[in-house]
């Protein structure tokens, strides 16, 4: 079983975001950069059709030097080959889709795996839209995977419950926190890492389609009013709430 896993290299979910002073991007200056916590399980799930099924796992991240890290780490996880699609100017997520899809269109895998989001920008569109493009099939968020004979059986995640699909390989999955529970890197598997090859390519160029125009911070909440401590405000209270907020 050949599977191929696309990761993203993003903020940690601790970083203090800033906007860069061009208003359409963030400041990346002290930020720490980690593999986007879906993508995790998205390896997992590979890793585990790997053992089931042998044959091999890749993992693939498109951007710049920097996504080296992340696929260490993928690596460190246990995946067997770990593609570098080389680009540090801007892209969408259509951008960021047709340059995965141009390398797994040759790399013709029976499983793609992705996460359901990238925790960064929160698109929810790379696994679908590359799927779309290689006319395959796709289930996202996905909590549940058995591979049977050549077909694949999940359960999403809706809303107050599961639905069940099966689908026809090859195909793509949107992978779920839920789907598994996914391993540490061993010692053993962070220094084999250090030796493994990265490859890297050019990813091919792709056209803009949605531009980032302004990027702003929550306007900060405004200090909440004590009017009291015992229940003679209550009328004001309401008549605050009627008048001033307007939420009653
Ligand atoms: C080279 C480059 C330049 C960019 N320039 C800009 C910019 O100038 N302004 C701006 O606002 N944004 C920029 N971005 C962010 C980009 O627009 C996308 O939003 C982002 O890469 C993907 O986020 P998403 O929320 O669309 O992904 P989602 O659709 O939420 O991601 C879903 C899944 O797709 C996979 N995936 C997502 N991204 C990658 C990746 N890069 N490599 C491999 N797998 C991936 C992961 O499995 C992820 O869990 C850039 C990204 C790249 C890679």
């Amino acid at each position: 079983m050949k599977v191929a896993v696309c990761i993203n290299h993003v903020p940690d979910t601790e970083t203090k975001i800033k906007v860069s002073s061009d208003g359409v991007s963030i400041d990346k200056a002290g930020v720490n950069f980690m593999l986007s916590p879906y993508d995790e399980v998205a390896i997992e799930e590979g890793l585990k059709i790997k053992e089931k099924f042998k044959g091999e796992v890749t993992a693939l991240s498109l951007g710049g030097d920097s996504h080296k890290e992340t696929l260490r780490k993928a690596l460190a996880m246990g995946v067997d080959k770990a593609v570098l699609l080389k680009d540090e100017g801007v892209r969408d997520s259509f951008g960021v889709a047709a340059g995965l899809a141009a390398e797994l269109k040759s790399l013709s895998p029976d499983i793609i795996l992705f996460g359901k989001q990238s925790i960064d920008y929160d698109g929810a569109q790379v696994g679908t839209l590359v799927a779309e493009m290689l006319g395959m099939p796709s289930a996202a968020v996905v909590v549940k995977m058995d591979v049977e004979d050549g077909k694949v059986f999940c359960e999403r995640e809706i809303e107050g419950g599961h639905e069940v699909v099966e689908t026809k390989l090859p195909a793509a999955f949107l992978a779920q926190k839920g789907l598994n529970e996914p391993r540490y890197p061993s010692l053993k598997g962070i220094m084999a890492a250090k030796n493994k090859p990265i490859e890297e390519k050019p990813a091919v160029a792709a056209e803009i389609r949605v531009e980032t125009t302004a990027m702003k911070k929550p306007v900060p909440k405004s200090a909440g009013k004590i009017l009291g401590t015992d229940k003679s405000v209550v009328p004001e209270l309401i008549r605050l709430l009627h008048e001033e907020a307007k939420v009653i």
